[in-house]
């Protein structure tokens, strides 16, 4: 059968991150049946290397603001970067992979349209850095192009999956009887059908992943991190984490849907379809156990959960006028705020007014202006949103101590606090 293993940004952030991707890729072709049948191999889905998409977000913010030489000096930091990986594993820029020359950036296009074409870039060379590698060392390895395969409407920046045509597509080259054991392909872009490339939004490699898993039938998604799998707190912030060595499809929807970085939000839904499992497991311990995500898993999850939502706005609406009807206004409020694309992480209603927590991304102040104009609008930012599962009084107490709460919310097993941040 069909494995997906992916790849994040820090697992092939240099030449010894790429070496390590061989290293896991022939543990799994080894395990995977050589004589088996048609449907065995081995998808690898890769991201930009490091942190290449910030960066090529810099070049077309600064190519908008109409800095050419900020944007340029940028792109051949990029560029820079990718040839000196390349020249370390051994490949000739050049004549083993051709980098874009020029930035493909439109001044008659939108800025979301532009963002799409420059950004995806950070996957276009990653991915062929990797394959042409992976080649070099004697692997049976394609370069597959996602712009051409997983066809997407033209959101730009959250561009939506066309699933009928994307399965046909990927299935159609998977199943061919020419096709080599491993597939080397780009996680968190597509195309639209008039060939213009797209992107799912930030992190959506994981998505592009179970996707992939779904259209194949996988046996398993793997997702190689720079951690030991599904920590119930970030160590970044918490000394003390353990691993969660299994949980089911919706507990691990719930911790992302709270903010846990370990998977991105829409991941779960395509493998809990097909009843997929989804490894979590470090990159540089590859015969570790690491994290499993499946139907049958064990849960709830018995350790308390700390996960953090950084970056939110709480927004409190007031009706204008006394007639305050809730349910009308909650419809209201929610088409506004669907129509703007705000990423709602908590709701909270009183007898006259409705606040609602969401990510303060760059649509925040149009939906604020639109929401004006039926609703006296406040707002805080600078929060953060808190979720312990699993709390006790204890915990939250302690979680409590020291920091400004703005709203908490808190049910038998589970608290949510807005808190301000940096305190
Ligand atoms: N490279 C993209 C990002 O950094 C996608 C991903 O890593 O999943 O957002
Ligand atoms: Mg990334």
């Amino acid at each position: 059968m069909a494995k997906v293993y992916k790849f994040g940004g820090a697992s092939v952030k240099d030449a010894n991150g790429v070496r390590n991707v061989e290293r896991i890729v022939r543990l799994a072709i080894d395990s995977l049946a050589v004589a088996g049948s048609r449907n065995d191999g081995l998808m690898v889905v890769v991201s930009a290397m490091g942190k290449t998409t910030n960066a090529l977000e810099r070049v077309v913010e600064a190519l908008a603001a109409g800095q050419e030489d900020k944007a340029l000096a940028q792109w051949v930091d990029i560029i820079d970067y990718h040839v000196s990986v390349m020249k370390e594993l051994g490949l000739q820029p050049g004549t083993d992979i051709r980098l874009q020359g020029e930035i493909p950036y439109d001044p008659t296009r939108s800025y979301d349209e532009n963002y799409d074409q420059v950004v995806s870039l950070g996957e276009i060379m990653s991915t062929q850095i990797v394959a042409v590698y992976l080649l070099k060392k004697g692997l049976p390895v394609e370069w597959w192009n996602m712009p051409k395969l997983l066809c997407t409407d033209d959101t730009w920046r959250e561009a939506k999956i066309d699933n009928n045509t994307s399965c046909a597509a990927i299935r159609a080259g998977w199943d061919r009887p020419s096709r080599p054991l491993i597939v080397v392909t780009q996680g968190f872009i597509g195309g639209t059908a008039d060939g213009r490339r797209t992107t799912l939004g930030r992190e959506g490699s994981d998505y592009t992943a179970a996707l992939l898993g779904n259209y194949l039938d996988a046996e398993s998604v793997t997702i190689w991190k720079d951690v030991p799998g599904i920590l119930n707190a970030d160590p970044r912030i918490e000394p003390d984490t353990v691993l969660i060595p299994s949980l089911r499809y919706q507990d691990a929807v719930e911790l992302s849907y709270s903010g846990a970085q370990i998977i991105h939000p829409k991941t779960i839904r395509p493998l809990e379809n097909k009843h997929i499992p989804l490894y979590v497991k470090p990159f540089g311990d590859p015969q570790a156990e690491g994290s499993c995500i499946s139907a049958d898993g064990i849960g709830p999850v018995d350790v308390p959960v700390y996960i953090w939502r950084k970056n939110q706005i709480l927004i409190t609406m007031r009706a204008k006028d006394f007639a305050f009807v809730l349910e009308e206004s909650l419809s209201e409020i929610f088409d506004i705020i669907h129509h703007h694309r705000l990423k709602v992480s908590l709701i909270q209603s009183s007898a006259v007014t409705i606040s609602v927590c969401v990510d303060n991304t760059r649509f925040v102040p149009a939906a604020i202006e639109a929401l004006q104009v039926h609703f006296n609008v406040t707002y805080n930012d600078r929060l953060s949103l808190l979720t312990i599962r699993g709390t006790t009084p204890e915990i939250l107490a302690r979680a409590k101590n020291g920091r400004t709460i703005m709203l908490s919310q808190t049910t038998r097993r589970t608290a949510r606090l807005v808190v301000k941040e940096n305190d």
